[in-house]
């Protein structure tokens, strides 16, 4: 037999596995510090306390016969299709059906699922620096030519550098592109894209047959009203794109798993409707998220929902804030953090990211993530998250100010 050997071109996901070897060293070299970890993209707050009820209360009904249910819509209830088309959507304008809408166990895996639906020809483009799920997805599937250890980048792709000199949004590419990963608010550099930019965009997709993949799963952090939360919003976009949200960022839902996918009727690519090829794609390989799962979710939509959700939100935007003035204010030069829970910051004096990460775990005992781990463009750069203690945040800001 043969395997994918698609896998074996795979480099070791070397980021977070490096960050964690280095953390573990110095914590072993100097037991009696305490590290503040500004690292990793999870949440801390707890499930909103509506979401607990629900979930509590859908146990309860599990537990009886005459309310138990087995196997329930593999494309997620209609309950919560219906609450995410009224308030994701209609309440900003958009018009959805609740079939456009799939619900799943997260975004990350409708990330990487998607890619079952398009020709291995295809030209993928992605930004650098980027969320490796998509890059790494479609070289399993084959799609990405042969990787470069040297350039840290894969010959197959259309790589969309987004620097400081493009305000990290990227360009629209001059050559034909198939299918385009856009992820706003971005992760890692926080960076939103304006009604303009996204327009261009879609005008690019449906002028070249391509399919605009976008995922907004941190749009709940967007504080300007100017700023679009989903793609649909965007005049021409249900002809050529495809939107990736989740409760995982916005609700707290990082462990109990909910996400959902939007998948215009509209949507047709070589005669055939995306729309219902991904319903037959989840019907053969999915077979739901759990019913409490997703009546905690349908609870993230309630009154009470909404507002501790907005509570919960409201708590790491002022860490945000904390973590983007404190490092402005000690001559860092920083981006993102306004609409988004992640901060992009330029590292000092021409240092390169695993330098200045050093010198923050070790000097400051503080936790960052290296920009140049998220891809190439990111060298140079650090990544610090504001999903943090707000305590322990404040006093990390403080740290990295005393040693700069
Ligand atoms: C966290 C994150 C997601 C959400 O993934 P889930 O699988 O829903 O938890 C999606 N996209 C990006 C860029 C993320 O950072």
């Amino acid at each position: 037999m043969r395997i994918n050997e698609n896998f074996l071109k795979l480099p070791g996901s070397y980021l977070f596995s490096e960050i964690g070897r280095r953390v573990a060293a110095y914590g072993a070299a100097n037991p009696e510090k305490s590290l503040i970890k500004l690292g990793i993209g999870d949440v801390t707050r707890p499930l909103p306390a509506a979401v607990l009820e629900a979930m509590h209360k859908a146990v309860d009904e599990m537990g009886r016969s005459e309310t138990f249910r087995g196997y329930g819509p593999e494309q997620g209830y209609d309950f919560l299709r219906e609450a995410i088309v009224e308030y994701d959507y209609a309440r900003r304008g958009v018009t959805l059906d609740a079939d456009e809408v799939f619900v799943s166990d997260g975004a990350k895996s409708d990330c990487g699922n998607i890619v079952d639906l398009f020709g291995l020809d295809n030209v993928v483009a992605v930004c650098d620096p980027v969320y490796p799920v998509y890059v790494d997805t479609n070289a399993m599937a084959g799609r990405a030519g042969e990787y470069n250890e040297q350039t840290g980048m894969w010959s197959g792709y259309h790589y969309m550098p987004c620097t400081a000199e493009n305000g990290f949004s990227p360009e629209i590419p001059n050559c034909k592109v198939d299918l385009i990963y856009l992820c706003f608010p971005n992760n890692p550099t926080g960076a939103v894209a304006t009604r303009e930019q996204l327009k261009a965009w879609v005008d690019y997709a449906n002028a070249n047959d391509a399919v605009i993949l976008f995922d907004s799963a941190y749009e709940a952090f967007i504080t300007q009203k100017e700023i679009p939360h989903s793609i649909y919003e965007i005049e021409g976009a249900k002809t050529c794109a495809i939107e990736f949200r989740s409760f995982s960022k916005t609700a707290g839902f990082t462990g109990t798993r909910c996400a959902y996918t939007v998948v215009p009727k509209q949507l047709r690519r070589g005669g055939a409707s995306l729309n219902a090829m991904w319903n037959r794609r989840q019907c053969t390989k999915f077979n739901g998220v759990p019913y409490v799962t997703q009546r905690g979710a349908e609870a993230v939509y309630s009154e009470a929902g909404r507002k501790q959700v907005k509570e919960n939100l409201a708590y790491y935007q002022k860490n945000a804030k904390v973590i983007f003035d404190g490092l402005k204010g000690a001559g860092l030069t920083v981006s993102g953090g306004v609409n988004s829970p992640y901060i992009w910051c330029k590292t000092p004096n021409g240092m390169g990211s695993w330098e200045f990460f050093d010198l923050l775990l070790n000097r400051a005992n503080v936790v960052t993530t290296p920009g140049a781990g998220f891809g190439p463009s990111g060298e140079g750069y650090i990544r610090l998250t504001a999903f943090g203690d707000a305590a322990a945040t404040e006093e990390a800001v403080a740290r990295i100010k005393a040693i700069l």
